[in-house]
């Protein structure tokens, strides 16, 4: 294997503050009880900055300014809505290496991802929407079809600024307002973002961001004068949020965990499938929600695949996300890095077989080295549970109908992969998969125009394409 010189990316173009406010009604302020908290670069364990915690009376005041800016924002005809989404997508074109370097910084991903998937989509997404604003009538909603008014949006830590655009793309394409909290690990994108809109001369309130913890964005989702709430994280807390808002008569989506098949069969391209399988539960240290993480291969194949994945899996560099050459970056908080510890030890415990390829962690941060566990069957924990970090569970199979029912053996039912040269076989399979996404021959693939969402415990309501409009429209 060579051995890379470093190629760090510049950290000089992002230019970050000590401290951070709220943004309210388009202006950034402090906390009412001036409360606080940091932010640290996971790579590191470096404070970035302090950023503010929103209480009950800032949250009070973001969803006011989100009501206030309502009446106008909704008024206004589609074509003039569009403009603001242009220009906001455009000026995120324009500082996409300074966005995705912060991304980097904040949340401990590589470059190379955060550049290369992250920005663009983020950019592709306000532009998609953008398109839609002024065409509702023909979205099948409807000949004249409304907003619902103040949405509360509360986004987890693995995309932070691509999820924001998830939310807050289809929710003003369409009309409404929002107040969005970021995860308390990657709040800095979204403040950055705060920023995209005033210079977009968004008007005041239509976008608000509010920082915190757990317990703001519990505020932010009970509060009686939000009328449709949008979340993806946890299945623990959409639980929650789907209690809380009960009988209330808002609007909910959810967009939780996942524990994803990626099944290979005999016939499959086996390098394209080994690349696959990498992306599959290495991409963004495992941190996504759609991760296939459990490896699903034909008995015949194992042998071979496994070797294969093993020599691929000792060429992946883990290091420096900001170095260019980096495939795998740190693990978002030192909270994230024990959750995977644990259920790691606990996959040895119950007599899986784990096996990493030799590389040398920093010393400071979060890391995790790639790590795959062979001889894992149904029962155990770590096939069960989503880890969100970079562990792949192995299983094999022998018949395709008994590949259908492991891989739909989960409470969840977000994504899946196939992998087979046979076209038939892959639509057939992929018909009985219970999973909102299924790739072929590929996996990790999104695009604005593709609705993502899922079945079971992965929760419910679509975000992207035609189908994201109908979550944001009465
Ligand atoms: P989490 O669900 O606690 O956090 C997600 C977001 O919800 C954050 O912004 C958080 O501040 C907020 N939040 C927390 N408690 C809340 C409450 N009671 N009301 C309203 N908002 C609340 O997720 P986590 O603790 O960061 O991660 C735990 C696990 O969740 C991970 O190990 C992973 O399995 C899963 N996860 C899934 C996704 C996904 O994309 N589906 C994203 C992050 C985490
Ligand atoms: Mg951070």
């Amino acid at each position: 294997m060579f051995e890379y010189a470093p190629a760090p990316e510049s950290r000089s173009v992002v230019e970050l503050d000590s401290s951070y406010g709220l943004f309210i009604d388009g202006a950034f302020e402090a906390a009412k009880d001036g409360a606080t908290f940091k932010t640290v670069n996971p790579a590191t364990e470096e404070v970035l900055a302090e950023v503010a915690t929103a209480g009950p009376e800032d949250v009070d005041r973001a969803v006011a300014a989100a009501r206030h800016a309502y009446g106008a924002w909704s008024a206004l005809p589609g074509a003039e809505r569009a403009k603001y989404l242009f220009r906001i997508a455009r000026i995120i074109q324009e500082r996409s290496r300074e966005l995705a370097v912060l991304e980097s910084l904040d949340n401990g991903k590589p470059i190379k991802e955060s550049r290369d998937v992250d920005l663009p989509l983020v950019a592709a997404h306000f532009f998609y929407y953008a398109g839609w604003a002024d065409k509702l009538p023909y979205a099948g909603f409807g000949p004249d079809p409304k907003p619902i008014g103040v949405a509360a949006q509360v986004i987890p830590w693995n995309f932070p600024l691509l999820m924001l655009a998830w939310k807050v793309a289809p929710a003003l394409a369409t009309g409404n307002t929002v107040v969005l909290k970021p995860a308390e690990t990657t709040p800095l994108s979204a403040l950055f973002f705060a920023d995209v809109c005033r210079q977009a001369e968004l008007p005041p309130g239509v976008v608000n961001i509010v920082t915190g913890a757990g317990d703001t964005g519990a505020y932010l989702v009970a509060h009686p004068d939000v009328d449709k709430v949008a979340f993806t994280g946890s299945t623990e807390v959409g639980r929650e949020i789907a209690r809380t808002v009960a009988g209330t008569g808002k609007r909910l989506t959810l967009e939780l965990g996942g524990k994803a098949a990626n099944i290979v069969f005999d016939d499959a391209p086996l390098d394209q499938a080994v690349e696959g399988i990498v992306n599959g539960i290495f991409f963004n240290q495992g941190h996504v929600c759609c991760a296939g993480s459990r490896l699903l291969v034909q008995e015949n194949i194992a042998e071979e695949l496994l070797a294969s994945l093993k020599r691929r899996m000792g060429t992946l560099r883990v290091g420096d996300p900001l170095d260019k050459n980096t495939d795998i970056g740190a693990i978002n908080s030192a909270a994230q890095l024990a959750r995977i510890t644990e259920l790691s030890e606990i996959g040895a415990a119950e007599g899986a077989e784990r096996w990493s390829p030799a590389c040398q962690l920093p010393e400071r941060g979060f890391w995790f080295a790639p790590t795959i566990f062979t001889g894992v069957t149904q029962a155990h924990r770590i096939a069960r549970e989503e880890i969100f970090g970079p562990v792949l569970s192995v299983l094999t199979f022998r018949t395709p109908a008994e590949a259908v029912e492991k891989a739909n053996n989960t409470p969840y039912g977000l994504s899946a992969g196939i992998w087979s040269e046979k076209g038939s076989r892959i639509l057939a399979v992929a018909d009985k998969l219970r999973a909102g996404v299924v790739w072929a021959n590929t996996f990790n693939k999104f695009d604005p125009a593709s609705p993502f969402g899922g079945y079971k415990e992965s929760g419910y309501g679509r975000e992207g394409g035609r189908h994201g409009l109908e979550a944001y429209l009465a």
